[in-house]
């Protein structure tokens, strides 16, 4: 899609849990070149909200369109196959495996149907395909170098970075991320921020889901702010930041 045209669009979504609204009306956009920040304080309902766009649970009302589609009959894997790719708050990768095959397992997610591939034998040519655009993710994330390392031998800052990766070998539009800087060190976080810049400009749209207000403030272009289940602002980080109601909410939060 074309800087500017809308990639997600979260129409009114509403998710309980039982009695309990986790998510209520929710709407906000996300257009292609952005880096947009879903921020809140615990509970608001910010991975209730990942796992509604990503097709792990399902809306109790309200629409989410990626790329003009009603995602509601989809699943997990044909939204990702779609492009909407993701990572997860706890890091899931093969720790045993080398960085170079943790990141072929993402490719196998794109086939002509959408279908998970990874219990089928690849041939010789298609893996040898796999692997070089694995190789190419993985420069492009920095982490070339260690491509034959384990990845439980690196450090928690690089294993995100490495997931990263893993979620580009899908090719996607789409870029969600799920708290990327919780745990991370200072260090750790500004390498974080500075790659998620550089795949901005190299024409991927993200959204992150981030308790971290200050990581995103200097990384977003456009902050949407959720408490209690309900979006409470929506706005240029610095605004958002100098918004009392903002600050009451993470105070109390
Ligand atoms: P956040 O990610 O912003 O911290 P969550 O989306 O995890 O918030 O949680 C929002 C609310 O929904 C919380 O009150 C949480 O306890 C509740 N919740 C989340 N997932 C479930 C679930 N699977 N079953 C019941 N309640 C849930
Ligand atoms: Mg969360």
């Amino acid at each position: 899609p074309a800087t500017g045209e809308t990639v997600l669009e979260v129409d009114a979504v509403e998710r309980r849990f039982g009695g309990l609204v986790a998510v209520n009306k929710v709407s906000f956009n996300v257009k292609a070149g952005e880096i947009v920040g879903l921020i809140g304080p615990n509970g608001a309902g910010k991975s209730t909200m990942f796992n509604l766009i990503t097709g792990t649970l399902s809306v109790s009302s309200g629409t989410v369109r990626f790329l003009g589609k009603d995602t509601r009959r989809l699943s997990q894997r044909q939204i990702a196959a779609l492009g909407c790719a993701r990572t997860f708050q706890h890091v899931k990768l093969r720790p045993a495996m080398s960085l170079l095959d943790n990141v072929v397992g993402g490719t196998y997610l794109r086939t002509q149907a959408g279908y998970i591939k990874s219990g089928l034998k690849l041939d010789r040519e298609e893996e040898e395909r796999a692997r070089l655009e694995a190789l190419m993710r993985l420069e492009q994330v920095g982490l070339a170098e260690r491509a034959h390392d384990l990845a439980g031998d690196l450090p928690l800052g690089q294993q995100r970075v490495l997931e990263i990766a893993r979620a580009l070998a899908l090719d996607p539009v789409l870029l969600i991320l799920d708290e990327p800087a919780a745990g991370l060190r200072k260090k750790e976080k500004d390498a974080l921020a500075a790659l998620l810049r550089k795949l901005r400009d190299d024409g991927l749209t993200i959204l992150i889901v981030e308790h971290d207000m200050d990581f995103v403030m200097n990384l977003v272009d456009r902050i949407v702010v959720m408490v209690f289940g309900q979006k409470l602002r929506e706005g240029d980080p610095t605004t958002i930041r100098r918004d009392p109601a903002v600050q009451e909410a993470y105070l109390g939060g």
